[in-house]
């Protein structure tokens, strides 16, 4: 399926952001560069998105009315944080034109219909199961089996709301760890390696696609991505690009979106999709001839799409969690290191600061 072009949102249009983090700064500087101005809507009193943009609106994320009139203000928009309820979301739809479209949002909210849904394009999740109860998690246990996580249907990120089941003795511990919340069951994957696909998808139908970053996490967040990806992940790669692309179609996608895989003898495993900018794409500001954040602003504005080439051989894209902020002097100590820094104050254990993006390889 695709969507008939849409008009064009010039340079000089507002175009409305929902979410203040470091992925919505990166696209109001994107955004900026190509003349348009940024609004960034966000519950936070100084977000990291609002000192770069032009204009900013302190608001909940539930709070409906206040979403109306953000919606009033802008001529398109978009969204870098997932968790806004259905009832929000509309009342901003039915003020401005919303992309991505607000089926993919309600999708990728909810684990269970995410997998559902990919899994009905073909896409093979790790076995999982709907539990809403103690007792249905002893009944997923027994079909899944040890070892498994447990991770809340809504509202998780970055390792957040999940509980490991390293055998069913702990199945007690990881349902207080969820706090009843329902949730999936999933299989645990003894994967080789993790990458994801970045696309963006225009309203004409047209999709271009970087080069898939492997990824390494430590303790559930995402500590390192390089590009190219192993070559032993190449038809893995494949597999699941082409059901990215499956997706994006499916879901008359405009934007960005990021799947994300594991890789192992059975080929491409699907975990999550985020549909936005995602962090495993920051290399592609320096590293790709377009990056994430201009080919989304292109896509939600209309704009052709730049293209997704790699600049160099090799790319490496490094968080700066918590205090390893503190090295950003010794960073900069390399000058061919591009070191970005996301303004946030405090340094707070696992909370993301900042990254490191390096290019690499002869250029032959
Ligand atoms: P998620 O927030 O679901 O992406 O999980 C964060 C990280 O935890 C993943 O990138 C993996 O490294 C690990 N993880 C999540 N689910 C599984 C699984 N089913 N099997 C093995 N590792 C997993």
């Amino acid at each position: 399926m695709t969507s008939s072009p849409g008009s064009t949102i010039g340079p000089g249009s507002t175009i409305g952001i929902v979410g203040g983090g470091q992925l919505g700064r990166m696209l109001a500087m994107a955004a900026a560069q190509l003349g348009y101005k940024c609004h960034i809507y966000a519950p936070d009193e100084a977000p990291p998105a609002a000192e770069v943009a032009a204009f900013f609106t302190r608001g909940a994320y539930d709070d409906e009315a206040a979403l109306a009139r953000f919606g009033g203000e802008i001529d398109v928009a978009t969204y870098e944080f997932e968790n806004i309820a259905a009832g929000p979301l509309s009342a901003l739809a039915e003020k401005a034109p919303l992309y991505p479209p607000r089926g993919a949002l309600e999708i990728a909210q909810d684990r269970l219909a995410e997998k559902d849904f990919v899994a009905g394009l073909g896409g093979r999740p790790a076995p999982y199961a709907a539990v809403s109860s103690r007792d249905e998690l002893e009944t997923a246990l027994t079909r899944i089996g040890a070892p498994a996580i447990l991770k809340t249907r809504r509202f998780g990120y970055d390792g957040k709301g999940q509980a490991r089941i390293r055998e069913a003795a702990g199945a007690d511990a990881a349902w207080d760890a969820v706090k009843g919340a329902p949730c999936v069951l999933e299989g645990f994957i003894r994967f080789d390696a993790e990458f994801s696909i970045l696309l963006c998808r225009a309203p004409s139908g047209d999709i271009a696609l970087w080069n898939a970053p492997e990824n390494v996490h430590a303790n559930g967040i995402l500590d390192h991505s390089k590009v190219p990806a192993s070559p032993a992940l190449r038809s893995a790669i494949a597999e699941a690009e082409a059901l990215a692309c499956k997706v994006a179609d499916r879901l008359d996608y405009v934007g960005v979106l990021t799947l994300e895989f594991f890789a192992g003898a059975e080929g491409a495993v699907f975990n999550e999709m985020a549909p936005r900018v995602h962090n495993s794409g920051h290399w592609t500001i320096e590293g790709a001839l377009t990056s994430q954040f201009e080919n989304h602003i292109r896509a939600i504005c209309g704009l052709p799409l730049g293209a997704t080439d790699l600049v160099v051989p090799e790319v490496t894209m490094q968080n700066l969690i918590g205090a390893d902020v503190v090295e950003w002097q010794a960073i900069l100590g390399d000058p061919a290191a591009h070191l970005h820094l996301y303004g946030k104050g405090e340094a707070r254990r696992g909370r993301k600061m900042g990254h490191v993006t390096r290019l690499g390889g002869s250029l032959g």
